[in-house]
């Protein structure tokens, strides 16, 4: 009967329904994928990124992904005294990783930790509470199955150098692709890569490809061979230069000549007011030089919302006459000349997208400087109402911020190259900009020096 036909009917296309669930399914299962830990210790805090990858493509460019960032609670690993407390953080984010890496993964995936300038600054001062915070973060990452590779401070060159490599990794600008365009690939190679800029809470770095390198001096360069082809980069962290240090030491430099416990800050919007422990003020290796010790514990801080103020008190740091230390010289850091694109991540990255200012739109340096003139001398009240869901402590701190951002572009010396300049977050929905991924691809081999052989054709 008809009712038959059709009972038939639907029971072979439930049959090749099934068949074909069962064979995607035996395709993500055959599909083999590894994975690999990074934590990136920075001044402020430390995130956690898992990295995943087909282990079939390893050698190609722009395939892994970040299936994960784990942000752990707290301040950066370098401020805390009480040891005991890292591990108690850390641990809620490896238990992440325990859930999102499938358990038959666990002991061949890599785990690393790179601390970066905080731990820098406090290796200066107590190198025996460095080796113990990272002793006992590697005690902590030991007692889980993964394959604990290492926790160590990196250095300021490879800070810059990785993150210069996982730009240019996740746009796919180290590898010719695979498509006829790459024949008319140019033939000056580097002209393709892009510039990295990098802006911490503690040091930023600056690393791309110069036109010429001969004026450079050589232990600013760094030399790479990456998919066969050979690159030179200028490299170079400027401590104390991060956002959270400049601030900082800003505010001692003009504190330490108050009379009074009042600091009027024209970097803070009218109306914002705040106290501040000399202790904190002074206490950091880059504000320390200021020490007043007639002050008493605290000071009170008043925002007046000045733009030109704001940027002028700014532009004395990068007077090296103010700098206390040898490693917060500026100008007398020769950057070779800016040419071609950059790409601008972590704290340049967020506070030019609160601002606005990422855009295309958003050209040249004037833009910048007249957004920056309107947002700092609104009143705190406006902008406090206007964002109210944004967090206080960093709402408080971006007429600073963009005023600083501006700043140190100029010094940099992208004054005339504004437009050059790409704001990134997460490139094409891979990852996130920083140099953690270029670390795990570096450590991990995963960029091979030499392009690897052309396949060869398959007999029939
Ligand atoms: P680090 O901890 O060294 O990686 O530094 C990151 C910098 O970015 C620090 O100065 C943080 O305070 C800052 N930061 C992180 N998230 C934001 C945000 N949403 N807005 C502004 N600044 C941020």
């Amino acid at each position: 009967s008809n009712g038959m036909v059709i009972l038939g009917f639907i029971f072979i296309l439930c049959l090749i329904a099934l068949l074909a669930v069962g064979l995607v399914q035996n395709k993500a299962q055959s599909e083999n994928f590894k994975y690999g830990i990074v934590f990136d210790a920075g001044s402020s805090h430390t995130t956690m990124y898992i990295y995943k990858w087909s282990a079939e493509k390893v050698n190609d460019t722009g395939l892994v992904y970040e299936i994960e960032a784990c942000k752990v609670k707290g301040r950066g690993i370098a401020s805390y005294r009480n040891l005991q407390e890292i591990p108690v953080y850390m641990s809620q984010c490896m238990g992440r990783a325990k859930d999102v890496i499938p358990r038959f993964k666990h002991q061949e995936t890599p785990v690393y930790l790179g601390a970066t300038a905080g731990m820098r600054l406090l290796r200066f001062d107590n190198k025996e509470l460095v080796e113990k915070i990272l002793s006992s973060v590697s005690s902590l990452f030991k007692s889980y199955p993964f394959n604990f590779q290492g926790a160590r401070i990196i250095s300021d060159a490879e800070e810059g150098s990785y993150g210069w490599i996982t730009i240019n990794y996740l746009l796919g600008r180290l590898k010719e692709k695979h498509s006829p365009k790459s024949l008319f690939w140019r033939k000056n190679e580097s002209q393709s890569t892009y510039g990295a800029l990098d802006l911490g809470g503690a040091s930023t770095q600056i690393t791309f490809v110069p036109v010429n390198e001969t004026h450079t001096s050589s232990e600013m360069l760094k030399h790479f061979r990456l998919y066969g082809r050979n690159y030179t980069v200028f490299t170079h962290s400027y401590l104390c230069f991060g956002k959270d240090q400049a601030l900082l030491w800003k505010m001692a430099r003009n504190a330490t000549q108050l009379q009074s416990d009042l600091l009027l800050e024209p970097c803070f919007h009218p109306g914002y007011t705040t106290t501040m422990a000399t202790r904190k003020l002074y206490g950091s290796y880059c504000s320390r030089k200021f020490n007043n010790l007639d002050q008493g514990d605290t000071i009170r801080i008043q925002g007046t919302g000045n733009f030109l103020e704001c940027q002028r008190s700014i532009l004395e740091l990068f007077n090296a006459s103010f700098c206390n230390t040898y490693d917060c010289v500026f100008d007398s850091v020769h950057v070779p000349p800016i040419w071609g694109k950059f790409g601008a991540f972590s704290a340049y990255y967020y506070t030019m997208s609160f601002l606005n200012l990422t855009s295309e739109d958003v050209s040249s340096e004037e833009m910048v400087t007249r957004k920056m003139e309107e947002f700092c001398s609104t009143p705190w009240a406006v902008v406090n109402t206007t964002f109210a869901d944004v967090n206080k402590k960093y709402l408080s701190e971006y007429c600073f911020s963009g005023t600083y951002v501006l700043t140190l572009l100029q010094k940099l010396g992208f004054t005339e190259y504004w437009n050059q300049i790409e704001f990134l977050n997460k490139i094409n929905g891979y990852a996130e900009a920083g140099w953690s991924l270029g670390y795990m691809l570096n450590l991990t081999n995963m960029i091979p020096a030499e392009l690897p052989p052309p396949k060869p054709f398959s007999r029939p």
